[in-house]
């Protein structure tokens, strides 16, 4: 009797569990309106690349919209934001490495790191998961005008599940730019080293997100809404770009450089799209924390927390 209890109790577990894996649902993409014969796949001779990176709008509608990225950030035209955002990746699954994307425009790993609660330029607050980072040199963002050596994307996309519904959550996409600028002897980033050694397996095993943000003495950021990057520039996008920029290598900023040899789809080197118009765009400025030590504010739990108080205040009068 107590076998089948446990073996039933097992299977409701494991059913459970298993769930929990399947029915991950990534919020998607409004679909982009494609010239004929042109996608987001085609980078090369014969559709988009940085050599035609002024006329992407031909191949694809939405890269003509007046939400696009990147942009230049005018410091002074800034609005301070109240929240303070707390960056506190959970770790991976023992085991569960980045795998390297095959992408001919940029060095990328893809992989699924656990859940981070971010704040959209609204502040809301929704559920991503980071999927993937990647490379860009110089930076695509500029800040008062200044390019940097290099800028990392961290990408993060919203799920479905019972908690968050997809059409509530503005950006399905949140991205984290991160610059870096060259300084001859800095010590290598670890997560870079098998994007370039030819003995690696293009896998990283034990890469935690948290280290580069816990390697800034300045966490200031600057939150806008805009759009991807690349084809096919989808205006979902909830920015966040850090102003510190970090150390990097003589050497490691060139392996990247060399990456984009091809000087027919990338002019001196560049995989960077041109800066785009703000358009009125409002730009906020605020700092994260990197420390577990602050929640972000739950819009959701005080708006219960209304509701409770306003419940027990009638039970009470009566
Ligand atoms: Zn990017």
């Amino acid at each position: 009797m107590i076998f089948v209890f446990y073996a039933i109790l097992s299977t409701l577990i494991l059913a459970e569990s298993t769930k929990n894996e399947t029915t991950r649902d990534y919020c998607s993409l409004p679909d982009a309106i494609y010239a004929d014969g042109v996608s987001a796949a085609d980078f090369g001779a014969t559709g988009w690349s940085y050599a035609n990176a002024d006329n992407w709008a031909d191949l694809v509608v939405t890269c003509g919209g007046s939400f696009q990225s990147p942009i230049d950030i005018i410091t002074s035209g800034t609005t301070q934001e109240s929240i303070q955002p707390q960056i506190n990746y959970k770790s991976k699954d023992a085991g569960v490495g980045y795998e390297e994307a095959n992408k001919p425009y940029t060095k990328e790993y893809e992989g699924e790191y656990s859940e981070i609660d971010v704040t959209d330029a609204s502040g809301s607050v929704y559920r991503y998961y980071a999927k993937q980072f990647h490379i860009h040199t110089p930076s695509e963002h500029t800040i008062d005008g200044k390019y940097f050596d290099l800028e990392i994307h961290f990408v993060h996309q919203a799920i479905q599940d019972e908690e968050q519904d997809c059409n509530k959550v503005k950006n399905k996409l949140t991205v984290f730019g991160l610059m870096f600028s060259e300084q001859p002897n800095a010590a290598d980033y670890e997560a870079f080293k098998p994007w370039f050694d030819s003995n690696a397996t293009g896998e990283v095993d034990s890469f935690d997100l948290n280290d580069f943000f816990s390697k800034m003495s300045d966490v200031t950021y600057y939150h806008y809404n805009g759009s991807l990057t690349t084809l096919p520039c989808s205006q979902t996008v909830n920015w966040v770009v850090f102003q510190q920029p970090l150390p990097i290598s003589t050497a490691q900023l060139k392996q990247f450089q060399d990456f984009l040899s091809d000087s027919t789809l990338f002019p001196i080197k560049h995989n960077n799209r041109p800066i785009q118009h703000l358009n009125g765009r409002k730009i906020l400025k605020g700092t994260a924390i990197t420390a577990g030590v602050t929640e972000i504010p739950d819009v959701e739990a005080s708006f219960a927390q209304t509701l409770f108080m306003a419940i027990l205040m009638i039970i009470l009068i009566q």
